[in-house]
């Protein structure tokens, strides 16, 4: 008898033979519409708007801003530098500017947008989590990473989330509103202010910044496309900005296909990850509500058609979760589907949870950690298991959540 090929199944076995945890919240409960679905927040609550700072602007509006404080144009220029070079928003530092109206024209042009109220860091020093009040109290969080050759900074796009995932923390309270463009520059420059003080572990050169951006924090940054936009804009602007390669920064969404498609007309290469975690509908309904509006298909198709715009690889960001959604058929089912829309255009990076003893949201066994990454890798998918620093200190993305030690820190400061 000739040899069988080995089977691969793509389909679910019987239900009796795989033991299958369905994903809920633990000790919340998800706000749900009148059909009785998770309920999606895409527009932000109209709050007062944080102050209009240089980050929002384009350097022509950075000109007749400058104009309309009484200033000439040069004066612009030199404000950029010191912002987006030295890091400062302090007029004391400002000596080129005239020391009569420094203080003014500087509160004018960069308005204080973070206060910070918590720093956490890891025994090494080269992890560091920033706890951030906006200007209406609203809190959130960013998170600084050194590693050989680059420096990482996770930044948040929105205070809270409105997209309602069982599992995170940050989607628990709602969105409560959009962040500007300035409020998630301000987080780099911030970042780079403290590494630019050696205060980021052992500093491997003097002119150390941050090298690359991933927009996994708090909120789901597409949904506040128009911001998320302009401070990329800022970050790669070589000129007016801070001069970042596109390639470092990475933008990474749930599946908001529309905005995808707007994202890959853009012509900025930035890099593209979609926070799959499961490959077929029937989970992918309960464990990202998104997928109600826009199916795993869907956010394949736009997903690849990001890669045909841009040329730039896609990440499939999968969190594997203990008898959830770690099966191996999954993981053929994830190969396939990705298979079936070419080659050389993805690479999936599972992140392994924090073990959890008790909880429905408890990492996948070592042993099927590895099988899932081996079916993926030998269907042809490029697959690694993502370092998941900063978990340590509560950091990772989808776990970002203003605690309530958090508030009191912030109602205190
Ligand atoms: S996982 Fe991301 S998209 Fe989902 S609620 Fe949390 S922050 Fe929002």
């Amino acid at each position: 008898m000739p040899e069988q090929p080995p089977v691969r199944s793509t389909t679910p076995p019987d239900a009796s033979a795989v033991r299958q945890v369905r994903p809920r919240t633990e000790g919340w409960s998800q706000k749900k519409d009148s059909e009785g679905r998770p309920m999606l927040q895409f527009a932000s609550p109209k709050r007062g708007k944080p102050p209009v700072h240089l980050a929002d602007m384009t350097a022509e509006q950075r000109v007749e801003k400058v104009k309309e404080l009484g200033m000439p144009a040069f004066r612009a220029a030199q404000l950029e530098k010191h912002y987006f070079t030295h890091y400062t928003a302090d007029p004391e530092r400002m000596t080129d500017l005239p020391a009569a109206t420094r203080a003014e024209f500087v509160a004018g042009m960069l308005p204080p947008l973070l206060t910070e109220v918590r720093r956490l860091k890891t025994d090494r020093g080269d992890t560091i989590k920033f706890l951030w009040k906006l200007h209406d109290g609203a809190l959130v969080e960013s998170v600084l990473m050194r590693y050989p050759g680059r420096i990482t900074l996770c930044v948040s796009s929105q205070a809270g989330c409105g997209m309602n995932c069982p599992f995170c923390a940050t989607g628990q309270a709602g969105l409560t509103r959009n962040m500007s463009a300035a409020e998630i520059i301000d987080q780099v420059v911030r970042a780079n202010a403290l590494i630019r003080a050696g205060e980021l572990g052992e500093p491997e050169h003097p002119d150390e910044r941050v090298t690359n951006i991933v927009f996994m924090g708090m909120g789901e940054p597409l949904a506040n496309y128009a911001r998320l936009m302009q401070s990329v804009r800022v970050m790669t602007d070589q000129k007016h900005g801070l001069g970042m390669s596109a390639r470092g920064i990475t933008v990474s969404t749930v599946g908001l296909v529309p905005a995808i498609k707007k994202l890959a007309a853009e012509e900025i290469p930035v890099t593209f990850a979609l926070s799959l975690h499961a490959p077929d509908d029937q989970l992918r309904d309960e464990l990202i509500p998104v997928n109600s509006r826009w199916k795993v298909d869907e956010a394949l198709d736009a997903a690849r058609a990001y890669f045909d715009a841009t040329g730039r690889r896609v990440s499939i960001e999968y969190a594997l979760i203990k008898d959830m959604n770690d099966h191996a058929w999954r993981a053929d089912l994830l190969a396939e589907k990705l298979n079936a829309r070419g080659r050389g255009w993805v690479h999936v990076n599972p992140i392994p949870l924090n073990p959890t003893p008790g909880s429905v949201w408890t990492s996948s066994e070592k042993p099927v950690q590895a099988e899932f990454v081996r079916r993926l890798n030998a269907a042809g998918i490029p697959t690694t298991l993502r370092d998941t620093r900063g978990k340590e200190i509560d950091g990772a993305c989808g776990q970002l959540v203003a605690t309530e030690e958090d508030q009191a820190a912030a109602a205190a400061g």
